[in-house]
């Protein structure tokens, strides 16, 4: 695997790529890497797309310092799993490749996405989160985009501006991995002790018992529900929240028709999670 530390040398490289008209298949990711992330890269391959994995721990995206202080990082053992993967290639840019010097802060306009859940509970993050996706993509501008549906409304906000910014980049969307109890695989989970582990499996059965409980009519009740189930694990609710996955509305009422997602941000110790998982 070839890894490429400058964003002039990456972009060299890939214009070698492209002269031998192969697609390119592009894997941003902040490292610690797990089968979630390799389950993008195995994605990308099986689209016969030249594949292009990032390791990046984004500043500009962590609205809480000792957050960013305390992200794994396990760069060698990334490297591993990536080659052993089949990964061909690795962008690992320092923070001053990415944020040069002279580099202009712009603002994004994410409508709705941006203040509710995750946009509320992190103010400005997605605005980091959509920094680094543009830097990333003006340097690699791939044909797709791999993402995870781990993280569900990231991939509607990346959606919007790569929809504006970079109409020539399709995006995948790839299912969530999960450990055999169902919890989502995260990089942040290598902070939880085995007993924090057992309490965060709250997460997925509390998705789980909303899938199973869900009926037509108003959905007050079944989120309560849902949060009192986390409550009883000890676990800190940000929300629980359930949306139309036609436009990522949230709604208070089902018709029994439409497409719908369960969303949940809590805290277990002192590690905060995500997780989704469609209703309907
Ligand atoms: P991260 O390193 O956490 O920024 O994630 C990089 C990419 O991997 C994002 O597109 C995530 O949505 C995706 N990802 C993270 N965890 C999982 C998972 N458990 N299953 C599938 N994709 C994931």
């Amino acid at each position: 695997m070839i890894i490429l530390k400058k964003a002039a040398d990456l972009e060299t490289y890939l214009a070698d790529i492209r002269a031998k008209s192969l697609p390119i298949g592009f894997v941003p990711t902040m490292g610690a890497l797990h089968s979630g992330h390799l389950s993008l890269v195995e994605a990308s391959l099986q689209h016969n797309a030249f594949t292009l994995c990032s390791i990046f721990v984004n500043p500009t995206q962590f609205n809480n310092k000792s957050d960013l202080a305390n992200y794994p990082r396990t760069i060698e053992k990334d490297i591993a799993l990536l080659e052993g993967a089949g990964c061909p290639a690795l962008f690992l840019p320092d923070t001053e490749e990415i944020y040069p010097p002279g580099y202009q802060t712009k603002h994004y306009d994410l409508g709705a996405l941006e203040h509710v859940m995750e946009g509320k509970y992190r103010p400005g993050h997605f605005q980091g989160v959509c920094a680094v996706v543009d830097r990333l993509l003006s340097i690699t501008r791939p044909d797709i985009l791999f993402l995870g549906q781990k993280d569900y409304q990231q991939c509607m906000v990346i959606k919007k501006i790569t929809d504006r910014l970079y109409p020539d980049t399709r995006i995948e969307i790839c299912p969530t991995i999960r450990e055999p109890g169902g919890l989502a695989m995260s990089s942040r989970n290598a902070r939880l002790s085995d007993e924090e582990k057992q309490k965060a499996l709250a997460l997925y059965n509390a998705l789980s018992f909303m899938k199973t409980n869900l009926k037509p009519g108003p959905l007050e009740n079944l989120k309560k529900q849902a949060v009192q189930q986390l409550e009883k694990y000890g676990l800190g609710v940000d929300y629980v929240q359930i949306v139309d996955d036609s436009n990522f509305s949230i709604i208070d009422t089902w018709d029994g028709a439409v497409k719908i997602s369960g969303l949940i941000a809590a805290t277990v110790g002192a590690v905060r999670l995500i997780d989704n998982m469609s209703l309907y």
